[in-house]
């Protein structure tokens, strides 16, 4: 699904299997935001490659965190592709990675982190983004943000009339609801969310910011 020229989202919507939306972002910097699980990345690229878009020339894969249905597949791209995540979320994957995967009957991969992503400015290309730290699902959790067409991408953060699980280790019901606060006060048209549909316009997406607040925060 084209979003922007350059923005392409990848609903997962096969619910049977557990995979997070891939977003891909074209452009003179190629970026792959949160690939997905390893088995499930080939039917994923399939899709990409039907858009016409070149799945063997990404430079750079984000994980919007370090669980396996984001980030699992990260591991079939060797260098010259750099991996990008945020540093809390690079030490939480070290910590309790192998323990995490193999309950979930997966090897956690090798992590290989090639480049940290700090809250602060980020240009990818000629796209000036925005990294936003928000933890709460997990502590290094991250979501992106491009002004100029106002796409939010929310990882597990944020999902459409939902959020994230905090029940995982790592997670805090207190920084998710910070987290979503914060989120809630920038101007977004489109809302990308690591699964289920997107939210599309800036009353719906106002609209599900209040609808998580009235009737998740109580249970956070
Ligand atoms: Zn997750």
């Amino acid at each position: 699904m084209k979003i922007t020229d350059q923005i392409h989202f990848f609903p997962w919507m096969d619910m049977r299997v557990n995979n997070g939306n891939t977003i891909f972002v074209d452009g003179p910097v190629k970026v792959l935001i949160d690939p997905g699980h390893a088995q499930t990345w080939p039917l994923v690229e399939r899709q990409m490659s039907a858009q016409g878009l070149d799945t063997g020339h990404v430079d750079l894969v984000i994980a919007t965190h370090g669980h396996p249905d984001h980030f699992e597949a990260a591991a079939s791209f060797p260098p010259p592709t750099r991996i990008a995540m945020h540093p809390d979320e690079e030490r939480y994957i070290a910590e309790i990675g192998p323990a995490f995967y193999q309950a979930m009957g997966l090897r956690a991969p090798e992590v290989r982190v090639d480049l940290h992503l700090q809250e602060g400015d980020l240009k990818l290309g000629d796209t000036e983004w925005l990294v936003i730290h928000a933890p709460g699902h997990s502590p290094g959790s991250i979501c992106l943000y491009q002004p100029q067409d106002k796409v939010l991408i929310t990882g597990d953060v944020v999902f459409a009339m939902g959020v994230g699980r905090t029940d995982f280790p790592g997670g805090s019901g207190d920084l998710l609801k910070r987290s979503i606060r914060n989120l809630s006060a920038l101007e977004v048209d489109v809302l990308l969310p690591g699964h289920g549909q997107a939210v599309r316009g800036a009353a719906e997406v106002k609209q599900n910011f209040a609808f998580i607040e009235q009737a998740y925060f109580p249970m956070l």
